[in-house]
């Protein structure tokens, strides 16, 4: 899916790459290493902007869906615990094959 072109370039303050991430999220559904992409922000930028966008959408009658990231291995569910930023190894079974969180926004009806 082909879809509005993200401004490249640094970015100069946390709303603007706030805003990028948003728009990015508007688009479909995402792991986060496609979201870091899209954005251009580190993963870990990502993981910082996220709680603050949930809260931002929910103001605008809009929601920040997150498919929990889970183990590949025993199933486990990051659900509960470390929801934006999993850990890179499950803390039940020691894999390191995480399946990445997945996010999209959606609108409240
Ligand atoms: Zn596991």
């Amino acid at each position: 899916m082909k879809g509005r072109r993200i401004e490249k370039g640094p970015p100069e303050r946390s709303a603007t790459a706030r805003e990028a991430l948003l728009g990015v999220l508007r688009e479909g559904t995402f792991s986060m290493r496609e979201l870091s992409q899209r954005a251009s922000l580190s993963e870990r930028e990502v993981a910082e902007h996220l709680p603050h966008l949930e809260r931002s959408l929910r103001a605008h009658g809009e929601r920040l869906v997150v498919e929990a990231a889970r183990c590949l291995a025993c199933n486990f569910d990051f659900s509960r615990r470390a929801r934006f930023a999993p850990p890179s190894r499950c803390p039940a079974c020691k894999s390191e094959r995480i399946a990445s969180p997945r996010f999209r926004v959606e609108r409240d009806d």
